[in-house]
């Protein structure tokens, strides 16, 4: 009774929420900034140009956002332009396939282990006999496409589009003639895409399976929406800004536990050991790293290292991740 009487005096004085929150304040919008004025003049790297018209977007646009799992936004640099996904896309297609199908058909039927190749790799496919790879990687991306429970071409595109759509929390469009150059150029993938099918691990038509994965990979998406993405991993699968579940909670690590182990390619080792963070990287210079259960940063930056990871954006960050002591397995020192 006199804690009770306690509380209530308390609670008249200092509201119960303002306490927490000024306990816990952190200045999210200073260290985004800081990381933006720190990195913008990084002048390493090139574009993407195996798909020729990636080699055209201005190298020096720089975007770093953090998104908070109740869906507030603190940005630095480009916001608006839209580049294309990418790779970025790979976790989200991941994603559906656990949400038809269960996290175990992406164990059997693609596998979860790091190559520890680059992305296009294709004697990841060859070196065991299982022919399993993992979601992140252009094989087992391929093969997750193929793996929607779809029963045309128009049909897979719409729902890897709606999942897109649902995570980004808007309509998305693709970037039509980024398809048209990816696709016109698609020699290392339609190998993939064949050698899977010859070993029973493409589960539809090869051609019309690349074609939905070069769709997937044109999407546009701005910087914001990529944070919104990575916010809506953060917050257990329910997107902040519309507040539509897009992932049951009960899949979320298992994604997260993918992009941990894979998400940079031949790189991940080295991403965990600096940032701690599970994210993903794409060729149109985009990077996602959730802080489960708090915020996604999201950068865009679009010159690329020799493992085709934005270089300002793993600095960027690696940096946030730093300042904010977020790494999953305590402090990195970002470095
Ligand atoms: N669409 C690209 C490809 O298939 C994606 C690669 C990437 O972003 N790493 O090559």
């Amino acid at each position: 009774m006199r804690n009770r009487l306690l509380l209530t005096a308390l609670a008249l004085v200092l509201p119960l929420g303002q306490v927490f929150a000024n306990a816990e304040k952190v200045d999210y919008q200073a260290v985004v900034d800081q990381a933006y004025a720190q990195f913008k003049d990084v002048d390493e790297g090139a574009n993407a140009d195996y798909i020729p018209i990636l080699a055209t977007v201005p190298s020096d646009m720089f975007g770093v956002v953090i998104v908070t799992r109740d869906g507030k936004v603190f940005s630095a640099g480009e916001m608006d332009y839209e580049f294309s996904i990418q790779s970025v896309s790979k976790p989200f297609t991941a994603s559906l396939v656990m949400a038809q199908q269960g996290p175990a058909a992406v164990r059997t039927k693609i596998g979860v282990e790091p190559t520890g190749l680059p992305f296009n790799s294709k004697m990841a496919l060859e070196l065991y006999d299982a022919r399993s790879v993992n979601p992140l990687v252009n094989a087992g991306a391929i093969a997750a496409v193929s793996l929607v429970d779809a029963d045309s071409e128009a049909d897979r595109w719409d729902q890897i589009h709606g999942n897109l759509n649902d995570y980004a929390g808007r309509e998305l469009t693709v970037l039509e003639e980024v398809y048209t150059s990816e696709y016109e150029e698609s020699w290392s993938n339609r190998a993939i895409a064949n050698l899977l099918f010859n070993y029973g691990r493409l589960y539809s038509e090869p051609e019309q399976t690349l074609r939905v994965y070069t769709r997937q990979c044109s999407t546009g998406i701005n910087t914001r929406d990529l944070g919104m993405m990575g916010a809506t991993l953060a917050n257990e699968g329910v997107n902040p800004a519309t507040g539509k579940r897009v992932l049951d909670a009960a899949h979320v690590p298992e994604l997260l536990a993918i992009m941990a182990t894979a998400g940079f390619y031949d790189e991940s080792g080295e991403w965990m050991y600096s940032a701690g963070l599970p994210a993903k990287t794409g060729v149109g210079g985009g990077i996602v790293a959730v802080v489960p259960g708090k915020f996604a940063i999201a950068t865009f930056s679009p010159p690329l290292n020799e493992a085709g990871n934005s270089i300002r954006g793993m600095r960027a960050i690696r940096y946030i991740a730093g300042e904010l002591g977020v790494g999953l397995y305590g402090p990195n020192a970002g470095e």
